[in-house]
């Protein structure tokens, strides 16, 4: 078969690109791509040699268990060598493991097969050995092969027992475990590395592999890692599972992993890994999977291993943030402010459990400074619910001949020259008839939080705009069953749904007509502020900006938006219409707003606390917080709604910045008790 030259590009490219992973990754502890990256280029890269087995060379990543390890500390060869786990990124992948195994090994009845599941800790492996009961070395995986002895700084981990807590120990026992640290820790150690201006450790588990590395044992005394034991290899033993394993560990002295659970058939794992898929946000330490092995030491010993993994385990891995994908093209999109946002059309990738296929570029001035070309690999992250962006590209994977993106200088909807304001980023087209502005205004209007219009969507807005029979929000109002019943693909009882629907609306709140106007900066939250403070619409238009920025919670920024939103003599022909139709432009009482009818102010509110605060003791915040129905956690995550923030915050501050979590100050915190 010949092999066309894209594709043999593409491998060394890969390869040379994950070969530069490995070397930053095992050797340097400061790796350059996140590890969900670096498994999607691996499999690209595996799948791309199943194929095509003539381009598989010896020093293919592929081909090695782990990397080398770094000289400065006595290699020793591991007795058993420590295998890598073979990677399912969903619960198909984990079915298919099952065939296969249950296929190699045909003899068996496996209608009681068990499997032991395990958190898969974010750390890195060690390898104990114990002579008589006495912890004797401590050895890193290594390459799996060989690794490097580190028995001093192994000694430093309160939670590995220097002697068995068991009688008449065994005259040799090996114990393996994921040495970690928890994530306040981690927290700790990067403050104190920012404060002496050194660079930050990139994640918990780089800076657990670098702290067991240093040279120096004091230091890694100083970071306090912990240890979770999860393999024991014993000569002679009645043991004959790894649940027993566990037990005997716990029993021994060692800290084992308190959330394993033992389970009968496949689905009751795959009932673990959703349930963890969500809790293990809140747990102390980063976990970034599930281990499943199968409990039986019969069956593993007769299933045994493939070059590089055991045939009885599996790491189940949770979705990802972050995958690298293809730019297939770049589009551009006219939202409904006008603003003019390019979009990057992909190959499909799996992304936190859903595929993906576009993602905003932001801006002309973003695409520049990242040189996002079509043709590029690059890096998309997807936080939360928010749509997913590009972060950065792989130059190394670009193909020849690419071209750096320009920004169109016509709008693609209306052909009118797009306009850069002054401060702003964006383009824009001003023309306030553009079809792109008046789709986009009238899909938020018909949006869930605005006036919730069910069968709305955008394709029958559309359909009304292209029929001529609708020209603005107010031209909703005057439609009837019969002039839409012949529109595409609508039938007469549709047509009544959608009449009776846009009726409906107008028996919602003042603060959701406000959000569904769709002025800038006007979010529902913002809505709701206003409406308390403003309880009509004649009121809102009148008032001045001093008034308006005074509101807790508006700015400057929305004030000047509001201004001049209503300067605008479309808009106020608008709202004139809107009245006459009949939609609520007042509160009619003010218990109406969301804020005011969750139970208490904070309800359903994550918040992270860092640093000192001017009064509160942090246990005094936290039971403020949880008084008015708010959660309390150590760790930021994309779950956390607000950082409170006192002096000398650290990492978590900048984690915070990085998702763009709220953050509030003490005296903030006391008003939002307060004004709720
Ligand atoms: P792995 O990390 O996917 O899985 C094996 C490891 O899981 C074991 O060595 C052990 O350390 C750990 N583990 C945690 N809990 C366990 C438990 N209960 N039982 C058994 N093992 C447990 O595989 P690997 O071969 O160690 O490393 C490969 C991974 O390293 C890749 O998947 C990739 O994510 C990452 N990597 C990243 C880069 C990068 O540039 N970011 C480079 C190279 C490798």
């Amino acid at each position: 078969m010949t092999i066309n030259s894209e594709i043999n590009q593409r491998v060394t490219q890969l390869r040379q690109q994950l070969q530069k992973a490995n070397y930053a990754y095992y050797v340097l502890d400061d790796p350059i791509m996140e590890d969900a990256v670096y498994d999607q280029l691996y499999r690209e890269l595996d799948n791309l040699e199943t194929e095509y087995p003539q381009l598989i060379t010896p020093d293919s990543p592929t081909q090695r268990v782990g990397d080398q390890p770094a000289s400065q500390f006595v290699s020793v060869t591991h007795n058993i060598p420590l295998y890598s786990l073979e990677n399912a990124f969903n619960l198909e992948e984990l079915k298919a493991w099952e065939n296969r195994w249950q296929r190699y090994h045909e003899a068996e009845d496996f209608n009681s097969i068990e499997y032991v599941c395990e958190l898969k800790i974010d750390g890195s492996a060690l390898a104990l050995t114990y002579e008589n009961g006495l912890l004797i070395r401590g050895v890193t995986r290594g390459d799996g092969t060989t690794g490097e002895e580190i028995t001093q700084n192994v000694r430093t981990i309160r939670s590995i027992p220097l002697k068995l807590n068991i009688d008449n120990p065994p005259p040799i026992v090996e114990v393996r475990g994921e040495a970690f640290l928890p994530l306040d820790e981690f927290d700790r150690i990067n403050q104190q590395r920012e404060e002496k201006g050194e660079a930050l450790f990139a994640n918990p588990r780089n800076a657990a592999a670098g702290t067991l590395r240093q040279l120096d044992p004091k230091i890694v005394d100083q970071r306090r890692l912990q240890f979770f034991a999860y393999t024991l290899h014993l000569e002679e033993t009645e043991i004959k599972s790894q649940w027993q394993s566990l037990n005997y560990l716990e029993n021994s002295g060692f800290l084992v992993n308190p959330h394993r659970q033992l389970c009968q058939s496949l689905d009751e794992v795959a009932d673990y890994f959703k349930q963890w898929e969500t809790k293990r946000k809140d747990l102390p330490y980063m976990t970034d999977g599930v281990v499943v092995k199968i409990n039986d030491y019969s069956l593993q010993k007769a299933l045994g291993f493939t070059q590089k993994f055991p045939r009885w385990a599996i790491a189940l891995k949770y979705p990802a943030e972050e995958a690298p994908t293809l730019v297939k093209d770049i589009i551009v999109n006219v939202g409904r402010t006008g603003a003019v946002t390019p979009m990057a059309v992909m190959e499909p990738v799996h992304l936190a459990g859903t595929t993906v296929q576009k993602a905003t570029l932001h801006n002309g001035d973003r695409i520049a400074q990242l040189d996002i070309r079509v043709g590029d690999t690059v890096i998309i992250r997807k936080a939360g619910e928010i749509i997913p962006e590009v972060v950065r590209v792989l130059p190394e994977l670009r193909p020849p001949n690419t071209e750096p993106y320009e920004m169109p200088d016509r709008c693609p909807e209306c052909h009118s020259p797009l306009i850069r304001p002054p401060q702003e980023a964006v383009l824009r087209c001003m023309n306030l008839s553009c079809g792109a502005i008046l789709r986009g205004s009238l899909v938020h209007w018909a949006s869930r939080d605005a006036l919730d219009i069910r069968g709305l969507g955008e394709k029958i807005v559309g359909l009304l705009i292209d029929n001529g029979l609708v020209n603005s929000i107010a031209d909703l109002y005057d439609l009837t069953p019969e002039k839409i019943a012949n529109l595409e693909r609508m039938g007469s009882k549709s047509a009544d749904k959608l009449i009776n629907a846009i009726e409906e609306s107008k028996q919602q709140p003042f603060s959701r007509v406000l959000y569904g106007l769709g002025i800038r900066y006007v979010g529902s939250v913002t809505a709701n502020l206003l409406t308390k403070n403003f309880p009509s619409i004649d009121q809102l238009s009148q008032a001045s900006f001093a008034s308006l920025s005074s509101v807790y919670g508006v700015g400057e920024e929305i004030a000047q938006s509001i201004i001049d939103w209503f300067s605008i003599e479309k808009n106020v022909n608008l709202i004139q219409q809107l009245k006459k139709v009949g939609l609520q432009l007042e509160t009619s009482s003010p218990q109406t707003t969301t804020v005011e009818s969750s139970p208490t102010p904070l309800s359903g509110k994550t918040f992270v606390i860092t640093g000192t605060l001017p009064s509160l003791k942090r246990n005094e915040a936290k039971a403020l917080i949880e008084k008015a129905g708010g959660k309390v956690t150590g760790s930021i995550s994309k779950k956390t709604d607000y950082l409170l923030l006192g002096e000398n915050a650290g990492s978590k501050l900048i984690k915070a910045q990085e998702l763009g979590i709220n953050q509030l100050s003490e005296a903030d915190l006391l008003t939002l008790l307060q004004t709720d």
